[in-house]
Order: structure tokens, then C-alpha cells, then sequence
């Protein structure tokens, strides 16, 4: 089926999104932690977009795209649509 999506972290079935093919589910993008398992939170500068990140312990800003969920190396970007995407990281994003 050509709408089939599988999280690439947890495997759960969702919708399929053409333009960020490996994003993970919301729920892992909830565990997005830094090198030192530190956890992340995102989100958009305001309300016209842009990207944020800052630290959930103490919301010291993270100045970093690439972030870790249960070890893989993810990307966090702003989505085309508002929002923040986190997908799976696999070299440099230009490359593709
Ligand atoms: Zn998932």
C-alpha cells in the first residue's frame, strides 16, 4: 500500500507524509533528548514559524537541529505547514 507509514523508531502505523518520508511519530519526538539523554522540547519562534529548541529541565535554549530518540540520530526542523518535524538523520541534509 503506498500510504503506508511505520514510525521508524517505534513502528507504530500512521498517515505518510511525501515530504518528510522519515519523520518519527509525535510520541517519539516527545523523547528527543540531546547526546547526554537530556531531554528536548520544540517549537515554532512565533507564529508565522521558525525553529526553537530549548532544554525541558531548565528551557536553556538548545542550538542544534540534531537531536537523539532512543539513540538514532534525528533532525528537528520547522514543518512546511507550522509546526516542528523531527525526522530520522541519516548524513547531511543538503545531500539528498
Ligand atoms: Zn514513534
Amino acid at each position: 500500500m503506498k500510504d503506508h507509514y511505520v514510525c521508524p523508531i517505534c513502528g507504530k502505523p500512521g498517515e505518510r507524509s511525501p515530504r518528510y518520508p522519515k519523520y518519527v511519530c509525535l510520541d517519539c519526538a516527545t523523547r528527543a533528548a540531546d547526546k547526554e539523554g537530556r531531554g528536548l522540547a520544540f517549537g515554532n519562534v512565533s507564529i508565522s514559524g521558525g525553529y526553537a529548541a530549548w532544554y525541558q529541565d531548565n528551557k536553556e535554549p538548545y542550538d542544534s537541529h540534531i537531536c537523539y530518540v532512543d539513540g538514532r540520530t534525528c533532525w528537528a526542523d520547522e514543518a512546511h505547514m507550522g509546526g516542528i518535524v523531527v525526522s530520522i538523520y541519516d548524513g547531511p541534509i543538503n545531500e539528498k
